[in-house]
This record gives C-alpha cells, sequence and structure tokens, in this order.
C-alpha cells in the first residue's frame, strides 16, 4: 500500500506530457466527461482532449428532450473549451442505469437488453436529428476536432444507419461504440463504415460475462481483466489496425494503469479515463515499450479468469521491465 501510494504521489507531481509510451508511441490521453463545466479541471489535469462526452447525464432529469437551442449552447461551451483539440460526443444513451423518459419510457423486464441507446434513439429519431443539428451548429461556431459516436451499437446495419445519418449533418468523423460481443467480433465490418470505434469496457464486461453491471449480487462478474473481455477487445484492436482507423478505450478500464498498458498491446489508440486517473496512467505508460505492452497483453490472453489475467499481467510486467533496466 505504501509504494502504491508512493507512486501516486510522484506521478501526481511528474510534469504532465502528452500520452506516450518508453518508446515514444503517442498513446493520447483524453477525459470522459458528463458536464462542460467539468472541462476546465480536465484541462489542468493534462487531458488531450475528451474521448468520450456523455451528453445525457445533461438531461437525466428531465421529462421533455431538451431543445435545439438548450443542447447548441452546452456542446459550444464543451468546444470552446478544447479548441484544435479532439472530443468524442456520445449521442444520448438511454436506459438501464441512464433512464430518459423522453425517449423510453416503457416498463421492460431486462432494460440492459431494451430499447436503449441507439436502438431508442432510431424509435425517436427526430431526437436524434435535433441533437445532431445541435452538435453540428456548436461545431461551426468552434474550432474543436468534433467526433460524434453512437451507443449501444450490435449490429452492421446499425453502424451503417448512424454513420450515415450523422454525415447528413456534415458529421467529418462518425463512429460506433463497441459495448456489445456482437460489434467486437464483427468489428472489421463496423470499421468499412465508421470512421472510428470506441470500446465502453463498462458495458462490454456486462455483455461478455451476462451479469447486470447495476446489482450488487453479481458484481463481482464486472471485472474488465476478464479474459473474454480482452480477447473481445483484441478483435477490434486487430480490426482497426487492418483498416488503419482509430480504436479507443472509454470504460472505467483506461483508468487502471497496468490496464491501460495491456489495452494499448491489444491495439488501443488512445484511452479515455475520468480526469483524476490521467496522472497515474500516463506514468505507468511511460514504463512500457509497444513491443513490452504486447508481451503483457498475450501473457493475460492465455489466462483463464480475470484474477490470473491480472496476475500474468504483472509478472510479465516485471519481466520486461527487469530486461530494459539490465540493457
Ligand atoms: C461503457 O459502457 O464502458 C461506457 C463508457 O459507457 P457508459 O459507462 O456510460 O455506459
Ligand atoms: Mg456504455
Amino acid at each position: 500500500a505504501q509504494h502504491r501510494a508512493d507512486a501516486r504521489a510522484s506521478a501526481a507531481s511528474a510534469p504532465i506530457t502528452d500520452g506516450a509510451l518508453a518508446d515514444g508511441t503517442a498513446v493520447p490521453l483524453l477525459a470522459n466527461l458528463g458536464n462542460p463545466a467539468a472541462a476546465a479541471e480536465a484541462v489542468a489535469l493534462g487531458a488531450e482532449g475528451v474521448g468520450l462526452f456523455r451528453t445525457e447525464f445533461l438531461f437525466l432529469s428531465s421529462a421533455q428532450a431538451p431543445t435545439v437551442e438548450q443542447q447548441r449552447e452546452a456542446y459550444t461551451q464543451l468546444l470552446q473549451a478544447f479548441p484544435g483539440k479532439k472530443v468524442v460526443v456520445r449521442v444520448l444513451d438511454a436506459g438501464a442505469d441512464k433512464p430518459l423518459p423522453f425517449l423510453n419510457d416503457a416498463h421492460e423486464e431486462n432494460p440492459a437488453l431494451g430499447l436503449r441507446g441507439l436502438r431508442a434513439l432510431r424509435a425517436s429519431e427526430d431526437i436524434l436529428r435535433e441533437q445532431l443539428t445541435a452538435l453540428a451548429e456548436a461545431d461551426a461556431a468552434t474550432d474543436a476536432d468534433l467526433w460524434v459516436m453512437a451507443p449501444m451499437v450490435s449490429t452492421v446495419e446499425e453502424t451503417e444507419y448512424f454513420t450515415a445519418v450523422a454525415r447528413e449533418y456534415g458529421v467529418k468523423t462518425a463512429g460506433v461504440m463497441v459495448e456489445v460481443p456482437s460489434s467486437a467480433l464483427l468489428a472489421d465490418h463496423i470499421l468499412a463504415s465508421a470512421d472510428f470505434a470506441s470500446i465502453g469496457t463498462n458495458d462490454l464486461t456486462q455483455y461478455t460475462l451476462a451479469a447486470d453491471r447495476l446489482l450488487g449480487s453479481v458484481a463481482s462478474f464486472q471485472d474488465p481483466w476478464h479474459p473474454a473481455v480482452l480477447r473481445l477487445i483484441r478483435e477490434v484492436g486487430r480490426a482497426g489496425a487492418d483498416r488503419g482507423k482509430p480504436v479507443g478505450i472509454c470504460g472505467e478500464a483506461a483508468a487502471d494503469p497496468l490496464l491501460a498498458v495491456v489495452l494499448v498491446g491489444l491495439g488501443a489508440t488512445s484511452l479515455s479515463m475520468a480526469p483524476t486517473a490521467l496522472a497515474d496512467v500516463r506514468a505507468t505508460l511511460l514504463e512500457h515499450t509497444l513491443d513490452d505492452a504486447r508481451v503483457i497483453a498475450d501473457a493475460t490472453l492465455a489466462a483463464t479468469d480475470a484474477a490470473t489475467a491480472r496476475a500474468a499481467a504483472l509478472a510479465a510486467a516485471a519481466r520486461t521491465h527487469q530486461k530494459e533496466t539490465q540493457q
């Protein structure tokens, strides 16, 4: 515990640099945000942009759909905080843990498997179109590099649908979240029409292990170190490399420093997290080369469960580190 506390203190006081591995490979470190008011703190902590802006957080208490004006104001405020920087905005992700009554008010026995995310937006397409209108207007008024993505995409057809609608509004970079195993397994096809993928490890873990992320009695299943989750991430990483398209991570997994190294080894090209996690992840990435990260990632894939995957990563990280210090 003392060692960990010392490491955190030293990471927190280290200079803020852009995210990179020991060999100089760039790994942009981005922020997960739910409110434009949090942008200044993220910038102060060294966020190189935003990897996930959860738009639904702005409207959780609303009974009615937000107006275009309301949304334009919020998105403009967000984009203004990141001139010249990448800002990935997620369109409304209604359902299960994020109820938005104006998108889906029906009682569902299994809301995580119900009309949520892009499915709900598609059922109320006018709300999706108004959101894209507001985003296009905010983009035109600011200098950030706006990327827009859809949540809870489970088919190639949904990807084609979303990217086509987004492009109607002039969105230059339109992508999808990979949060469902079907999308991870078909990532090569998904990335044929999407400009990028962003892996939501929170939901990807929930759906891979079939354990409701809100249910305490099955909380032990919600561990992104599980090799089944990591193998799915490898599929997306490979597809991104083959197609030359970015693959970000925006679930909580990116905030675990050693797991962040594994994710890069599996092919992630950027990491997005709660801003308070940036310093730890930045410091740990600097201890490993891309070759190391791949070796450490491979060690986890052979494991049978989350605990052994984590132990295998720790052992492989110690081995690669020792080899380098001897050289
Ligand atoms: C995720 O599922 O990993 C994710 C980033 O989205 P959210 O946590 O908002 O569902
Ligand atoms: Mg999610």
